[in-house]
């Protein structure tokens, strides 16, 4: 495992400038560092928190093509045109991220129905999918039935984090943390320095590469933005294949996989905590927690030891689109990715980064 801290180092005394300033170090930050700093620009990637503090290194790794919403959701909501383009830039970095990330696995994914109303919204989603020329299958197995999407797979997201801020690095970028950035403006991104001094670090280009949180660094998009708090829990190591693929049950509320190291990773009730889970902090809760409880005992593993519990933010958009902009000039804002930005984080924030480099 790389040294973090050697990685991302406090932020040094002297005034720091640069050509780009990257605000996020998850992983749609880092590829973003990643690509301009190996075109040759000067680099500086700013976190609250460290490499992979948020989201990004403590999410499911479930790698899925496509919108945030189910492919004939999406169709409904955006239109065919557009579900189908979404589906279709998303399966290309499917294929660099298989290429170049060594724990991606592709293992496909499964979408389960809980009760016959979700069987039955099963089969309407792979129609749609059918009807658009996407490979997936009528799925009936020890899981349940609806529907496997082959293409899909699963990464480390930490490991994936920690292996780009490495060749970041090796790049000449300059990583900083902690940095909590308040605020960004054309040229300038205020942050707070190693003592809590309000610094200002200059620079042509920033690029806010926040998901949780992205209203309050970016107050342009509080009105389409908002976090929630999504929770896990993670067992001991069980002999695989328990969970051979990533799964998504209940219209997406619940899901779990299996890492290739054993571990049993479950996630969701964001509907059992409800309005609680708007706004709040990153500490699984007592009621959404008891309920990932009570689907390890429906999956038959009430007998495995859970080691870890805990929650992380994601921001959520009320178009159900990511959100891609630039609100101010040489300001870039990418984020808002409705819990699933493995894939289209990565996608938007190196397109951000082309345009940057288009422009340079
Ligand atoms: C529990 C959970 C499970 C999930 N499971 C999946 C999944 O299986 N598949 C999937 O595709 N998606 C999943 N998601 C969503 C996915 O994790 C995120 O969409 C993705 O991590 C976004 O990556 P990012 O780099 O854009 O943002 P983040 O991972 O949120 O990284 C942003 C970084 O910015 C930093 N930051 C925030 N505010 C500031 C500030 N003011 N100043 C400086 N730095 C700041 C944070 O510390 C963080 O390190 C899940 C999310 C959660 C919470």
């Amino acid at each position: 495992m790389a040294d973090e801290t050697v990685l991302a180092a406090p932020l040094p005394v002297a005034p720091v400038r640069a050509d780009v300033v990257v605000v996020g170090l998850g992983a749609s930050g880092l590829e973003a560092i990643v690509l301009l700093a190996e075109a040759g620009l000067d680099v500086v990637g700013l976190d609250a928190n460290g490499i992979a503090g948020g989201a990004a290194g403590a999410n499911g790794g479930f790698l899925l093509a496509g919108l945030p919403d189910f492919h004939h959701e999406a169709v409904g909501r955006h239109g065919r045109p557009a579900a189908n383009s979404w589906w279709h830039r998303t399966v290309e970095e499917l294929d660099r991220l298989e290429a170049d990330e060594p724990s991606f696995q592709r293992v496909g994914s499964l979408r389960i129905g809980a009760d016959e109303d979700e069987e039955r919204d099963c089969l309407i989603h792979l129609a749609q999918m059918k009807r658009d020329g996407i490979d997936a299958l009528a799925y009936d197995g020890p899981e349940g039935r609806g529907l496997l999407v082959p293409g899909d797979g699963m990464f480390h997201p930490g490991q994936r984090c920690r292996g780009l801020a490495t060749r970041a690095v090796a790049a000449g970028a300059r990583l900083h943390a902690p940095a909590p950035v308040r605020a960004v403006d054309t040229g300038r991104t205020l942050v707070d320095g190693p003592a809590g001094d309000p610094r200002e670090i200059r620079s042509r280009v920033t690029l806010v590469a926040v998901d949780g949180g992205l209203e309050d660094v970016v107050p342009e998009v509080a009105g389409t933005v908002r976090t929630a708090r999504l929770q896990m829990l993670a067992t001991a190591p069980l002999p695989p294949p328990t969970v051979p693929r990533p799964v998504y049950r209940r219209f997406g509320l619940d899901w779990f996989q299996q890492r290739r190291t054993g571990e049993v990773l479950l996630g969701g009730g964001r509907d059992v905590g409800g309005d609680e889970e708007w706004d709040a902090p990153a500490e699984p809760s007592t009621a959404v927690q008891a309920h990932l409880d009570r689907l390890l005992a429906e999956l038959g593993l009430d007998w495995a030891a859970v080691t870890h519990r805990w929650a992380a933010r994601a921001a959520f958009t009320t178009t159900r689109l990511p959100i891609d902009a630039q609100p101010r000039a040489g300001v870039h804002v990418v984020g808002g990715y409705s819990g699933h930005g493995n894939v289209i984080g990565s996608l938007l924030a190196r397109q951000a980064a082309r345009r940057i480099l288009a422009s340079s």
